[in-house]
């Protein structure tokens, strides 16, 4: 099931808002319009309108596997309010998590660096839009358009940090730190105080049993730091969850975003977990 039967098309056109259009001034008209994803919103708008001839919109569904190792990718995907997870796989059934991308970003970066098969299993853990690209068109627009160049080279580079910390946060930090950075995450993504996630697939993300994850969630629970009950999670205290995660979360955020003006520096609570 790579890639196409599970992903539904959404009609009308995710992209610029255009409800306005028809009593907008010049200046109006050059303000940018709402993009979801925040990587084509940093392109200039006369080359994003090109690209928008070549995107369709989509709703990604949780649980769909966009790509497995070692197959082709037949399309890129620009998350809107859907979050896609990377997970790479040891004996061939034990999954997990390396790296979450959503609206900061794109799913097959592997076309930007030369190769056409994904090495990883990009699954969908969070429901909600996308636009999509055909990899031929892609890879068309990539060698054409500068900006698109420039800004995927840097998401690449912070993408490979998020992944390079995530194998050391997994190797040196304790779950409940490392369910709050991932908890902290998604809580950026996706916009809202409250998101879906069952025990099960938190036990994938986070590499650990089942009753590792409840442990963790009641200590978060406990803490009134989040509210958790039968997959619906709410974030309760935002800066109580940033003080519980280890320090990967902002370095990772750091280089996503770039370091944030006045924002504490937290030194970092290595716990060794073996
Ligand atoms: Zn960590």
């Amino acid at each position: 099931m790579i890639d196409t039967a599970p992903i539904s098309l959404v009609v009308p056109a995710v992209g610029p808002t255009t409800t306005q259009s028809n009593r907008e001034s010049p200046r109006q008209a050059a303000r940018p319009a709402l993009i979801e994803n925040s990587l084509l919103a940093a392109i200039p708008r006369k080359e994003y309108r090109h690209l928008l001839a070549g995107l369709e919109p989509v709703t990604l569904t949780f649980g769909d596997v966009l790509y497995e190792p070692g197959e082709s990718i037949h399309h890129v995907y620009f998350p809107g309010a859907s979050l896609v997870s990377l997970l790479t796989l040891a004996d061939g059934h034990l999954a997990l998590e390396v790296g979450l991308i959503g609206r900061e970003g794109m799913v097959g970066i592997p076309l930007v660096l030369g190769h056409s098969a994904s090495s990883v299993r990009a699954l969908v853990q969070g429901s909600g839009t996308a636009l999509r690209m055909a990899s031929a068109q892609f890879l068309k627009e990539f060698r054409l358009s500068q900006s698109l160049q420039y800004e995927l080279h840097r998401y690449t580079h912070a993408l490979m940090a998020q992944i390079s910390q995530t194998a050391a946060c997994n190797r040196f930090h304790v779950v409940e730190t490392r369910l709050a950075r991932w908890l902290l995450m998604t809580h950026d993504r996706v916009l809202s105080d409250q998101f879906r996630m069952t025990h099960e697939f938190l036990g994938h993300m986070l590499g650990v049993r089942r009753v590792g994850v409840t442990n963790a969630a009641h200590s978060l629970q406990n803490r009134k730091l989040i509210s958790y009950s039968r997959g619906d999670i709410t974030v309760l205290d935002r800066k109580g969850l940033e003080a519980a995660a280890c320090q990967c979360y902002e370095v990772v955020k750091d280089m996503h975003d770039g370091p944030q003006p006045g924002h504490a520096v937290r030194h970092a609570r290595i716990p060794a977990t073996a």
